[in-house]
Order: structure tokens, then sequence, then C-alpha cells
């Protein structure tokens, strides 16, 4: 990994880290590795210099352009949920800061990340580089999914979406054998009001063969697709 930018390792942001992590652990977030991955990533590189001190608050922040950086509790939840486990193919629909992309990549996943904003994904592109994090970054419409990296481990989905793009569905990896599960979809599901965290599991070849979970709601900003856009 390159030298991190000086203040990555502050003794100050690293106390405010390992909080972060008991505030997350008190919340429920139970697995370690994900905790450890929230240990190590400098969210305070991640947010606006202005919004440094509130950079270890359990809270979303603005990060231009009308979208956040994701709670860290979100951002954990959705982590466990994928299951990540080192080498899988992991796809992130919503770059936004970057944030997702690193804590993944501290897990040992091969990240792939779209974002709709180019503004942003320039932003967080050379700010991952930086940080020496290995992320393949697109722009564009991140609902078709990014098949020329297909299938994925695990695709998260960082906006509120009101239904599962199929494109998504598609690219999830297949079970390796009978009984055993395939990718997996972590998606909030819903509109403007609010989402429920969803994860869907491929289960075998056919175009049915997805299992679905509900989990709890969360408030996300859209997902955007293309036909949206052209409105
Ligand atoms: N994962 C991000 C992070 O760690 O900072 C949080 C992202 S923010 C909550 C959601 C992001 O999804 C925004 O940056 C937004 O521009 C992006 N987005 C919305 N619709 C999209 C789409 N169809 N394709 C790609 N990105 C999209």
């Amino acid at each position: 990994m390159a030298s991190p930018p000086n203040d990555t390792n502050d003794r100050r942001y690293r106390r405010h880290r390992d909080q972060l992590v008991d505030t997350l652990r008190s919340r429920g977030i139970r697995d370690e590795r994900v905790l450890t991955a929230v240990r190590r990533v400098p969210r305070h590189l991640f947010v606006d210099p202005a919004l440094r001190d509130r950079a270890y608050e359990d809270e979303a922040l603005p990060i231009g352009l009308n979208q956040t950086i994701s709670q860290p509790f979100t951002v954990a939840y959705q982590t466990s949920l994928l299951e990540v486990e080192p080498d899988d193919r992991i796809l992130e629909v919503g770059t936004g800061s970057g944030y997702q992309a690193a804590v993944l990549c501290e897990l040992g996943a091969r990240v792939f990340s779209i974002e709709r904003h180019e503004d942003l994904l320039g932003r967080s592109r050379s700010l991952l580089d930086e940080l020496g994090y290995d992320v393949r970054t697109r722009h564009g419409d991140g609902s078709k999914g990014w098949p020329a990296f297909a299938p994925y481990d695990g695709i998260v989905v960082t906006a509120g979406a009101p239904e599962i793009p199929g494109p998504l569905l598609r690219q999830l990896r297949e079970p390796p054998r009978a009984k055993a599960s395939g990718g997996r979809l972590v998606i909030p599901i819903g509109g403007s009001g609010g989402q429920t965290m969803t994860r869907i599991t491929r289960t075998g070849t056919g175009p049915h063969d997805y299992a679905r979970e509900e989990f709890h709601s969360f408030r996300f900003v859209p997902l955007v697709s293309e036909e949206d856009d052209a409105d």
C-alpha cells in the first residue's frame, strides 16, 4: 500500500476511530472483520476538510452535489450483510466519497465501483489512489451493473432503489454446486420516504432462483438511473 497522507495515522483520529467502533458494536454490529476494517479506514480524509472533526460521529455527512457519505453504521451494516471473503469480487453501485469501497478493500475484496456523478468519482478516485486502495471505477449508471467483470460474489447498492434492477440480479455469481449459495445483492428497496435493507442471494441457475431477506429500515439518497436522468 502507498504511503498514506500525513494525518492518516494522527493519534487523535485513531482514538476517534476506536470510539466509533465501540459505538458500532453497541449498536449491534458483530462482525469483527468489518469492525477492524472500519478501524483502519481514515474516514476524515473522505469528508470535506471543514467537516473533519465530525468524521467519526455516526452520521451521514454531505459530500457535495446533494449526495452523502453514508453513516458508518449503515456502511458496517451493509458490509456485514455482504459476508465478504478475501478475493471476492464485489461491485459497489454509488462510489460517492469512496469510503465504502475502501472498507471493502480492507476486507481483501477485489472492488469495482460505479458512480453517476463524474466530479464525485474524480475526487474519490484520486483519494483511493493516494491511499493505495486498488479499486476499479467507472462513471455511469450502476443500475445496469458492470457486465465486463461479472459475475460478482457480492453487489452493494448504496442508494435507495424503488425496485431491484434486473441486470444486478443477473450479474450475481451462480452457486458453485448444489445446496451452496451464490452471489449476494445488498440493496435498500423503497421510495423517498425510506427503504428496507434487502438481501437477495442467488440459489441456482434459473431465472427465479433467488432468495430474499428483509432487514431494518434506512433512508438513502435515491438511485437515479439513466432513464430518470432523461425525464
Ligand atoms: N458509498 C458511498 C460512500 O461511501 O461515500 C455513499 C454514496 S451516496 C449515499 C450514494 C451515491 O450513489 C451518490 O454518490 C450518488 O451519486 C450515487 N448514485 C445514485 N444513483 C446512481 C446510479 N444509478 N449509478 C451510480 N451511482 C449512483
